[in-house]
């Protein structure tokens, strides 16, 4: 069976191997065996029942709790070549009856209902009539109170089910995977524990990404131009916010359209289709869009503000690419979206319980803004899912090449100071102690008299913040209470006072590159051909083929029929109806281009090495040279390059240490040098630079002065 299972697999849609899982599941199946499946959005689930069900004989039947999920999935299958319909509310009296007849006739090898579906007397009788050949509950947590999307028809229905005489194998899939959620599916399922597959939560296709302090109209400008042609959701917290925006990002020519509850409905609907069928590239919307929201070639979703709490953030993030291919999530924080969040709790939950909870998961979401932790292990952990080993090596946190340094003796005076002051105050008024300000509220408090007043009025009070910031979302210190939380040490806090723990955090700039691995003018060609040929069918683009197997296409060049049949994504079906439109548009672009247009050219020697930066175009002049200062290159090598002078590169780099960036001082002078200088500062009544290198030996420059001053934090 599992030989005709991989056969189907190829003929019809045109996969080589099954993904993790649905192996399992679907041997299961074929066994007669209930099963349930829980992997994540855009896992494959649909397969785990589609695959038995083209093997099997008879109909099968598909609960599905969204009219909008399953018009989709059964254009998909009818695309594929395989007869399938589905029977709800939305068709007239007439076309029920036809397709029950047809039901009845054996003619569909799958039906798709909701769940009340089976209230109706008609339905049931056909139904019963036929051979089945499994029932599947497809987003099962939707028949338990415990999971998110409650649906007590999902639950009643299974009463009505096992009144069948012909009850055939029962199958259920889900993306919620909490203990409680899963108890209750198998056990009003009659699901064996040995017949779970659990694949986790890890989505490995999504790249995570935080960006901090940035200006968001610059960051999605740049973000966007490298983006260019793709599409993407853009997720604000409030429905003004998303009004603006889209105004904003038409402006810009992008086309965007908005999406939110304060819309009328007709235009909310309008937008919708539009994303859907690719006419408009973005979506700006509020979390009231996304449920059913099965379209699966959005490369990325990116949150203009901080979502509420982890559960909305990585279902909506996890919207982006359902299609199995690379996408990204971009989470675009400023302090001021926690404040907001906040008044959204405080405006909308009466409960003080409630509220506080939901303050608390606020903060979760703070923190993993702030962790320096691999980001999707962040994710994972908080939803108690401890399948993942290794660090994902593609979220902003493991890109981020900065190197680590000894932080000790700062993080020692944060945490000393947290609790000299007693425990009792928030992460502003600690900052603002740590760097002796003269705060009324401070001053009125008595504050100043703490101990370690002022202990750091080297550093700004945001780069203070900020490593408190750090350092709560890493565990040294929790925050309690509800809308004003107060600072706390924890149990791990503890060992780094006494001395006996180092604490090493990462600090400097970063940045990262990405390079396309296949044509990207063919890919573009091949997407307008898509276009047209979905326009004319009137289905979305994507159920005629992904942009996986478009990009595929621009990797591999099928000229011929034989060629297109290896691609992943192209089933028998397809190639038929499909396959000659995109063959010819290759061959075409062969001619006229040539082939590996996306190789990227090997460097040869005497091509001159030239910096450039890949990251932001909006770096600042101080931070290029820094950057530069990191590849290695001296301050001399660094002021050719960018046509400045040696001083000001100097500038540069103190002003990057300034705002926390680490430097290597071993470079410019030894412990012995850096003595020297400072015993001999020490001694002078007036300290300024020229003087004290008058005092000193000729051979220490003065670049090594000013660096050693700085690194002491005495300019
Ligand atoms: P889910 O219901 O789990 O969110 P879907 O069943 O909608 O996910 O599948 C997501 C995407 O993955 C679809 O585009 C589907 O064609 C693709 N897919 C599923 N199984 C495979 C496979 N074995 N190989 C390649 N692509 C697959
Ligand atoms: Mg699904």
């Amino acid at each position: 069976m599992i030989n005709q299972a991989q056969h189907a697999l190829h003929t019809y849609f045109g996969y080589d191997s099954f993904r993790p899982g649905q192996d399992r599941m679907i041997e299961s199946i074929l066994d007669r065996k209930n099963a349930l499946g829980i992997m994540p959005t855009g896992g494959g689930k649909s397969l785990c029942y589609q695959i038995p069900g083209l093997v099997m004989e008879g109909t099968a039947l598909v609960i599905s709790p969204l009219i909008s999920l399953m018009r989709d999935q059964v254009d998909a299958l009818n695309e594929n070549g395989i007869s399938a319909t589905y029977i709800n509310s939305t068709l007239t009296a007439a076309e029920t009856r036809e397709r029950l007849q047809n039901l009845r006739e054996g003619r569909y090898k799958f039906v798709y209902a909701a769940p009340e579906r089976f209230d109706s007397a008609s339905f049931f009788n056909a139904v019963s009539d036929i051979e089945l050949s499994l029932i599947a509950f497809d987003e099962a947590h939707c028949i338990s109170q415990w999971g998110h999307d409650f649906r007590p028809s999902y639950r009643t229905i299974v009463d009505t089910i096992r009144l069948l005489p012909n009850l055939p194998v029962l199958t259920a899939l889900t993306a919620t995977a909490t203990d409680k959620v899963i108890q209750d599916i198998t056990s009003l399922l009659s699901i064996d524990p040995h017949h779970i597959v659990n694949t986790g939560f890890a989505r490995d296709n999504l790249s995570f990404h935080v960006v901090k302090g940035a200006d968001k109209h610059s960051f999605l400008t740049s973000f966007l131009k490298e983006k260019k042609d793709e599409t993407g959701i853009i997720y604000t917290a409030t429905r003004k916010e998303a009004d603006q925006l889209t105004g904003w990002l038409n402006q810009q020519n992008r086309s965007a359209v908005c999406y939110h509850a304060g819309l009328p409905e007709e235009e909310r609907n309008e937008a919708q289709r539009k994303f859907i069928y690719d006419e408009a590239k973005l979506i700006v919307a509020t979390n009231a869009f996304g449920m059913g929201i099965d379209k699966s070639n959005v490369r990325f979703v990116i949150h203009y503000q901080l979502p509420m709490n982890m559960e909305s953030y990585y279902q909506e993030a996890g919207r982006a690419g359902r299609d199995g291919e690379p996408a990204d999530c971009y989470l675009l924080y400023s302090p001021q979206d926690s404040m907001l969040q906040k008044f959204l709790i405080e405006q909308s939950i009466a409960n003080e319980r409630k509220r506080n909870e939901e303050y608390a998961k606020l903060q979760q979401m703070i923190n993993y803004c702030h962790s320096h932790s691999c980001l999707p292990r962040f994710i994972l952990e908080y939803f108690e899912d401890h399948q993942m080993t290794a660090d994902c090596g593609h979220c902003s946190s493991c890109l981020d090449s900065r190197e680590k340094t000894d932080r000790t003796r700062e993080v020692q005076m944060i945490l000393s100071t947290v609790k000299r002051m007693g425990e009792r105050f928030g992460t502003g008024l600690t900052a603002k102690v740590l760097k002796g300000s003269r705060n009324k509220k401070l001053i009125e408090a008595g504050l100043d008299r703490v101990t370690t007043y002022g202990l750091m009025n080297q550093k700004s009070e945001k780069q203070i913040t900020e490593l408190i910031q750090l350092l709560i979302a890493e565990g040294f210190i929790a925050l309690e209470g509800g809308q004003y939380p107060t600072l706390k040490l924890t149990q791990d806090a503890l060992p780094v006072l006494k001395g006996e723990q180092e604490v090493w955090l990462k600090s400097g700039f970063q940045l990262h590159q990405q390079q396309a691995d296949y044509d990207e003018p063919l890919f573009e060609q091949l997407r307008q051909v898509r276009s047209s040929l979905a326009k004319e069918h009137a289905v979305p683009p994507y159920v005629i083929f992904s942009d996986a197997t478009l990009r595929e296409m621009a990797q591999h060049y099928p000229e011929t029929e034989e060629d297109m049949r290896a691609i992943k994504g192209v089933g028998e079906r397809k190639l038929q109806s499909y396959g000659s439109p995109f063959t010819e548009v290759v061959a075409a672009y062969i001619k006229e281009h040539g082939k590996n247009n996306h190789m990227v050219p090997v460097p040869g020697p005497a091509e001159p090495k030239k910096p450039q930066v890949t990251g932001d175009p909006d770096l600042p002049s101080h931070l290029f040279s820094y950057e530069l200062y990191q590849e290695g290159k001296s301050i001399t090598e660094i002021a050719k390059l960018r046509q400045l002078t040696g001083q000001t590169i100097e500038r540069h780099l103190q002003k990057a240490y300034e705002e926390g960036h680490s430097l290597d001082f071993s470079n410019w002078f030894t412990e012995e040098t850096e003595r020297l200088i400072l015993t001999t500062r020490d001694q002078m009544e007036i300290p300024g630079l020229k003087p004290l290198k008058e005092s000193l030996p000729e051979e220490i420059s003065y670049t090594q002065i000013k660096m050693a001053l700085v690194k002491n934090q005495l300019v």
